[in-house]
């Protein structure tokens, strides 16, 4: 937690729960990224969180933008963005989207489909279109592998098709899943883009960008690698594969630029036994599967929980959401241990809430209001 969010929940004791974002650390892991890997630009994933404060920050940072939708598109719009800095990275799109993004100036599109291309052909005429590859999610604890990407073979047939359709055949890319823990991911996925791009450049097709994707991580309960190392194995496997022709690099974070600005303060509602004999202590807090935590599913991504008690002896627990749903426990088999001493109208603290968290949030369900955003 940074000193200014702490400071905040100390002095300003906000209703629970809440979601409270130091857009200075934004600033500072987008610098990381920047720093660390020079030669790429900077596409914020923008469905990490849209919030118009983090947006807004980025646009005086000289980011670029992927959007998921058109009312991102139109989000950075607000924010200032060029619409030249936004690339429009969903490879599924409604035709009036496609439409709406076009005639607002964006010329960069994703696809991976002929389906998906002749759209683009027809209402984004003449747009820079990439195609995204289907890569292994291996190492990622939120995958994202088998609904996107297609295969080098029907890449190949799509980026030459592309150029027929009078699409400027600008790129490709992949992404290597999110949360992506391991550098190795990276590298086989470049080898595998780079072989098609130089069998296109072959056949006669001007394609100058590799998108790299998101999936940097962010630190939940367990280490992860930091951005250098991702970094040099990137560069590292760029340049072995590119030689001193490297093209245009494009990576498309979301998590790492968001996640660790965030945190949720959040209040126990009930701890209590379920068994009598059971030492597992079921400890139930006012956010849940429902209220925003949605990558607890299937207990994927595991928060760091701070309390008023860290340093005393602490117990196994069981975690769940206030809601009256079967599905909203956050950890079961994770094996989280919380203080003895941890009781019920007691605040807690979910560390590297700021990524794909408030936008998760449902609308009502049981009466309970989407999650509180503060940005400071
Ligand atoms: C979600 C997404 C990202 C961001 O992924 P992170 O793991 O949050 O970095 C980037 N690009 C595309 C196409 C995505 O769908």
């Amino acid at each position: 937690m940074t000193p200014k969010i702490a400071r905040f929940l100390a002095e300003r004791q906000p209703a629970t729960p809440c979601l409270v974002v130091d857009t200075d650390r934004v600033a500072e892991n987008f610098r990381a990224l920047r720093r660390a890997l020079p030669l790429a630009q900077i596409y914020y994933a923008v469905k990490a969180n849209p919030a118009p404060a983090v947006l807004d920050r980025l646009v005086t940072l000289g980011s670029r933008f992927d959007a998921a939708g058109i009312e991102e598109v139109e989000a950075c719009l607000a924010a200032g963005a060029r619409p030249a800095a936004i690339s429009f990275g969903n490879t599924i799109k409604k035709v009036s989207a496609i439409r709406r993004a076009h005639a607002a100036g964006v010329t960069m599109f994703a696809f991976d489909s002929i389906e998906e291309l002749e759209k683009l052909a027809r209402h984004a005429p003449g747009s820079q279109v990439y195609c995204r590859i289907l890569v292994e999610n291996e190492g990622a604890d939120w995958p994202l592998s088998r609904k996107f990407g297609t295969t080098i073979e029907t890449a190949r047939d799509l980026m030459l098709r592309a150029g027929e359709l009078g699409l400027d055949p600008f790129g490709l890319s992949f992404h290597v899943g999110s949360q992506q823990t391991s550098t190795a991911a990276y590298e086989a996925a470049i080898g595998r883009v780079a072989m098609l791009f130089t069998d296109l450049k072959d056949a006669g097709v001007n394609v100058r960008m590799v998108n790299l994707g998101g999936g940097f991580p962010t630190r939940y309960r367990d280490d992860v690698p930091d951005i250098d190392q991702f970094a040099s194995a990137i560069m590292g496997a760029m340049t072995e594969h590119f030689g001193n022709a490297l093209p245009e690099m494009v990576v498309e974070p979301g998590r790492f630029i968001v996640g660790d600005a965030g945190v949720v303060s959040s209040e126990v509602v009930l701890v209590c036994h379920r068994h009598k004999d059971d030492p597992v202590r079921w400890v139930y807090l006012d956010i849940g599967r429902f209220g925003g935590l949605a990558e607890t599913e299937g207990e994927a991504i595991k928060y760091r929980i701070t309390t008023p008690h860290d340093g005393g002896p602490t117990g196994p627990v069981a975690i769940a959401g206030p809601t009256c749903d079967g599905a909203d426990i956050l950890y079961e088999k994770s094996n989280y241990r919380l203080p003895l001493a941890l009781a019920g109208g007691e605040r807690v603290e979910l560390l590297s809430t700021g990524a794909y968290v408030s936008t998760y949030a449902s609308q009502c369900f049981n009466g309970f209001a989407p999650l509180e955003e503060h940005y400071i």
